[in-house]
């Protein structure tokens, strides 16, 4: 039985395994850089200073910088509500096509600008001869 399988079996196996092992290392190195570049972004965004993204590695640490990233108010939030607060909205909302039209007493349907009567229901001249 045993004649059947290499005896190098092992052997043979090891640089794909080094090769995996190299491959899965490579991953894990570029996985935190690309977690310490976003971290990095994220406390430059808040104002705060962009090492403090190093904290992410310290347990428990990292909840409570995640937690002040996410509750303290950003400089870009300061900048809009000041812009706002100058400016209005940055985007109009807009009217409605029929929200300043004045509306039929009888059936709430919009009277067009021109028309004496609604359109829908005849009001008010319909209803002369009834009131
Ligand atoms: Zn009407």
């Amino acid at each position: 039985m045993n004649d059947i399988l290499p005896t190098d079996n092992i052997s043979s196996a090891q640089p794909f395994m080094n090769l995996a092992n190299i491959g899965l290392l490579i991953l894990f190195i570029a996985s935190v850089a690309a977690c310490v570049f976003i971290f990095w972004k994220i406390a430059h965004k808040t104002g705060l200073p962009g090492f403090l993204s190093l904290g992410m590695f310290i347990p428990v640490l990292n909840i409570f910088l995640i937690a002040i990233f996410a509750l303290i108010t950003w400089p870009i939030e300061k900048e809009l509500a000041e812009y706002r607060k100058k400016y209005g909205p940055l985007i109009k909302q807009e009217k409605p096509e029929f929200d300043d039209l004045p509306i039929c007493a009888k059936c709430q349907t919009p009277i067009p600008p021109g028309a004496k009567n609604c359109v829908n229901c005849g009001w008010p001249d319909k209803y002369k001869d009834i009131v």
